[in-house]
């Protein structure tokens, strides 16, 4: 290493400039490794999410659509079932219960109920619950359906509306079948009998039936109150049973007649997106439940297969990204070897090996550097020129190698006359020193050539070729202020010289300056 000069601050900053730049570029590269990883999988979840969201509009599209489908569906059945029986009230209730003519009445109800596919029978029954004529072919002798729900409701009540009940067994085809009925009443307002068509459940299993759906899905028919009618998939045992307490029933229809509700079904446990609907002219609901299982089933394999893809190239990328930093990181130490050795070489070559001083290369770039600093900044610059006193028969006396470590001596000497860190010794040459002094007036030079010679002589060298007998040296002391062009280093040295050679003149062991 150098001593202290003006030269090592900037070859030290270029250095640590070099080695920030190499952190940083592998802080950058681990950065944007990262950056990329989490732009990846940020892209990826809203991607996931937004998914999720269209898997569920659409559900709940196809659930809104299914039971709009439903409902139109139930609503059909029962309103020509509705338009039906009234027709026949009209006709029935015009001739008279008791002068019905029981063929004719007969044959138009076989007609009627073979046009519609939803009809599994149509009955007259009279004030007491007797048959009184049906569609079918034979008219059981003793039966009578009093005890039936929808009979003891219509003899007491006298609303003309057709009621829809619950399913019940048939009892001539032992079908399930919904009941609906409407009152017959004699001229004077009194209870006559029940006009009855029954509906097939089977229809509407059926019809239910064509719709693809999940396996879990759910299609429910129900009346107003909650009592199961028809549900696919379809089990005899949940006909009838309740969904009052769903929460369809309790919390939903009480506020809108149609909706979206995701929901745990009351008689199964699934969880489903349903869709439902009350019907307008008749009390019942309908429900479409699609599962929530196989509505999100797509996106769970597509979560599965992206979220093996997304680890994938994650993980390639990790691994790309070690071997990228790993090549940098041997990049950078490769280069700070090279750095350093390039460094080790720049100082051998500003070096002077004997006395571990800058050489002249060393002073001619510092020269420049500082009379271009000094000119900016207005200030002094001084140098200071040394050349030992009668070396030649020192050599002489003593040998050359002597004359060696004189030199060597005089120059710890010099280095350890100088004070401040920006000044700068070297060995300008056999047995010529240079001292330069930047920032310094020609009295602070004056004062450092003066520290130097006085260092010499205190080495108290031998010389007995010298007339006081030990080593001395001349210093000759240049001050400028190069403030203008004309100063330059060749003009520095020039008159520094010249000093000196004023100096050896006047009888050495001592300084001469320009001032
Ligand atoms: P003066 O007082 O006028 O300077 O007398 P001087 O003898 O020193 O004269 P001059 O400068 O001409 O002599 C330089 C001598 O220094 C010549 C050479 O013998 C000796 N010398 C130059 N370089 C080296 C060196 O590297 N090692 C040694 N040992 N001697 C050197
Ligand atoms: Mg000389
Ligand atoms: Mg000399």
């Amino acid at each position: 290493m150098l001593g202290r000069n003006s030269q090592e601050p900037t070859a030290n900053h270029g250095r640590r400039n070099t080695a920030v730049k190499a952190g940083s570029t592998f802080r950058l590269t681990v950065s944007f490794m990262v950056v990329v990883v989490v732009a990846f999988l940020a892209v990826e979840s809203w991607r996931t999410w937004r998914d999720y969201r269209s898997v569920f509009a659409s559900a709940r599209d196809s659930a809104t659509n299914l039971a709009r489908a439903t409902a139109q569906h139930a609503e059909d059945t029962i309103r020509q079932v509705d338009v039906l029986t009234a027709g026949l009230a009209e006709r029935v209730e015009g001739d008279g219960l008791q002068n019905l003519d029981v063929a004719r009445i007969h044959k138009l109800l076989v007609q009627q109920s073979k046009i519609m596919p939803q009809l599994h029978g149509l009955f007259i029954y009279g004030p007491d619950g007797h048959w009184i004529v049906t569609d079918k072919e034979v008219t059981p002798e003793m039966a009578n359906n009093a005890d039936r729900d929808y009979f003891q409701y219509h003899r007491t009540h006298d609303d003309r509306q057709v009621r829809i009940g619950r399913v019940v067994e048939s009892r001539s085809t032992h079908d399930l079948i919904i009941p609906i009925s409407r009152r017959l009443n004699n001229p004077d307002g009194s209870f006559a009998g029940v006009l009855l068509g029954t509906v097939k459940v089977s229809y509407f299993v059926d019809y239910y039936g064509d719709f693809r759906i999940d396996d879990k899905g759910a299609l429910v028919l129900a009346m107003r109150d909650g009592t199961i009618l028809v549900r696919r998939p379809f089990i005899a045992s949940v006909v009838g049973k309740s969904l009052a307490n769903s929460e369809i029933f309790k919390t939903y229809l009480p506020s809108s007649n149609e909706g979206i509700a995701q929901i745990r079904a009351v008689v199964d446990g699934t969880e489903r997106l349903y869709g439902y609907r009350a019907l307008t002219t008749y009390p019942l609901v309908v429900e479409a439940g699609l599962s929530k299982d196989s509505i999100t089933a797509p996106w769970r394999r597509d979560l599965l297969k992206n979220g093996f893809v997304l680890i994938f190239l994650i993980l390639v990328l990790a691994c790309f990204g070690l071997i990228v930093l790993n090549q940098l990181r041997q990049r950078m130490a490769m280069e700070r070897e090279i750095r350093s050795a390039h460094q080790a070489m720049r100082d051998m070559a500003l070096t002077d090996s004997l006395t571990g001083l800058g050489n002249r290369r060393r002073l001619d770039t510092a020269l420049a550097d500082e009379i271009r600093l000094a000119r900016r900044q207005n200030s002094p610059l001084s140098l200071i020129m040394l050349d030992v006193d009668h070396f030649k028969r020192y050599n002489d006396h003593y040998g050359h190698a002597a004359g060696d470590d004189c030199l060597s001596a005089v120059g710890r000497a010099i280095q350890q006359a100088i004070k401040r860190p920006g000044d700068l010794a070297v060995r300008y040459g056999g047995e010529e020193f240079t001292v330069l002094l930047p920032n310094t007036n020609n009295a602070g030079a004056i004062q450092v050539a003066e520290d130097i010679l006085q260092a010499i002589r205190l080495l108290e060298l031998e010389h007995t070729g010298h007339p006081l007998g030990y080593v001395t040296a001349s210093a000759g002391i240049a001050t400028r202020r190069p403030v203008d062009e004309s100063v330059t280093m060749a003009m520095l040295l020039k008159s520094a010289d010249m000093c000196l050679y004023q100096a050896k003149r006047l009888g050495r062991n001592r300084w001469c300056s320009t001032d």
